[in-house]
């Protein structure tokens, strides 16, 4: 009795594919793209000094067989008029998209193999005063060459903004203060997209490594192979906010500063050094790496007040010199959890480097308030 009502429903599939291809224009069959768009974290609304972005990823699995090529991404507006609101083709596109374990050439990145995943580091401004409440992605692929180059379009689910983010105090005093890595749409950070656990996630999506700087920029003076060179070293991190104290990690040795030095083997318990987690409610966690051994002030348990001294600036880690590696993420695991953005209350922007203490200009723009510091931009806290 099993096979013929098997077959009958094999019938009825095939009845389903012809008149799909029925619609087509030249008679071929043409059922949308095979394709997967999924975004496992929807954005929430981030501020920054040049106004508001978005900065999300967008799975794309091929479920097919054939190659598909991505030529464009669209956020589209989820009313009928489909409005775009952001687009991105050619080398914009190339840029923002990875293929998961795939180092070949960069114009290679935009081809998604049968069964492959390419993923799309979405970067995008919005107005502060009318940020979608929702959207949609759109992709535009082409399949073939030639004759037979066919191209297509696909629509996926909506996607739905989120506001909020929590408001947090300064997690370090004085300056200047560089934020090395810090939030930029191509920073080592934002693309760290890492499973653990069998999910992949990006703890430091917002992840600021903060690094002292001295009136010529530079971190250090000195001996470079001495950590108390370095001007951050040995400095206060201090607890953006009140909360309880979730999980924390001491007796690491402090690495020799520079490339490629660590003083113990790399693993998800060692890779943040001497960290500190802080539950600041609302569902975030604030974190604290590579801390200098011993310096920690705070035990798990512990309630915490903002401005309270968790532990000191160190080397600790997957580390190169003495900085504060902070993150607000939405779990207390380090890695395994997503990087939220954070608004500081209060910092003032004293100027940007174009990179890591080289092209900087101290010239402003000032105070600045609820906003996150964005990558390289040279800050001083109260
Ligand atoms: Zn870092």
């Amino acid at each position: 009795m099993i096979a013929p009502r098997y077959a009958a429903a094999r019938l009825a599939l095939a009845g389903l594919v012809a008149s799909a291809s029925a619609v087509t224009a030249r008679g071929q069959a043409q059922l949308p793209p095979p394709l997967e768009l999924r975004v496992p974290k929807a954005p929430t609304v981030a501020h920054g000094v040049d106004g508001a972005f978005l900065a999300y990823e967008l799975h794309v699995t091929n479920f097919g067989a054939q190659p598909l090529t991505l030529r464009a991404v669209e956020v589209v507006s989820t009313d009928p008029a489909h409005r775009v609101l952001y687009s991105a083709t050619d080398s914009t596109l190339l840029q923002g998209i990875a293929r998961p374990g795939f180092t070949g050439a960069a114009a290679e990145r935009s081809k998604i193999g049968g069964g492959m995943r390419g993923v799309v580091y979405m970067w995008i401004p919005v107005d502060t005063n009318r940020v979608p409440v929702s959207f949609r992605n759109r992709v535009r692929v082409e399949q073939g060459t030639g004759d037979s180059l066919r191209v297509q379009e696909l629509e996926g689910p909506v996607v739905t903004t989120v506001r909020g983010g929590p408001v947090i105090g300064p997690p370090l005093r004085g300056g200047p203060w560089l934020a090395a890595n810090g939030p930029n749409a191509r920073s080592g950070h934002r693309r760290a997209l890492i499973p653990t656990g069998g999910v992949p996630t990006i703890a430091q999506r917002f992840a600021i490594d903060w690094v002292k700087l001295n009136d010529s920029s530079t971190t250090f003076s000195g001996d470079r192979l001495k950590n108390e060179s370095y001007y951050a070293e040995g400095n206060d991190a201090l607890a953006v906010a009140d909360g309880r104290v979730v999980e924390v990690k001491d007796s690491i040795p402090e690495n020799v500063p520079g490339v490629n030095s660590r003083a113990v083997p790399i693993t998800l318990e060692t890779v943040g050094g001497n960290h500190v987690v802080i539950d600041i409610g609302g569902g975030y966690y604030a974190f604290y790496a590579h801390l200098k051994p011993g310096s920690l002030r705070v035990k798990v348990g512990d309630r915490v007040r903002r401005g309270q001294v968790v532990g000191l600036v160190g080397n600790t880690g997957n580390s190169t010199e003495p900085h504060l590696h902070f993150h607000v993420a939405d779990a207390i695991s380090p890695l395994g959890s997503e990087g939220v953005p954070y608004r500081l209350d209060r910092f003032e922007l004293v100027g940007r480097c174009t990179s890591f203490g080289a092209g900087c200009t101290r010239d402003g723009p000032g105070p600045r308030r609820n906003e996150i510091p964005m990558g390289n931009a040279v800050v001083r806290f109260p």
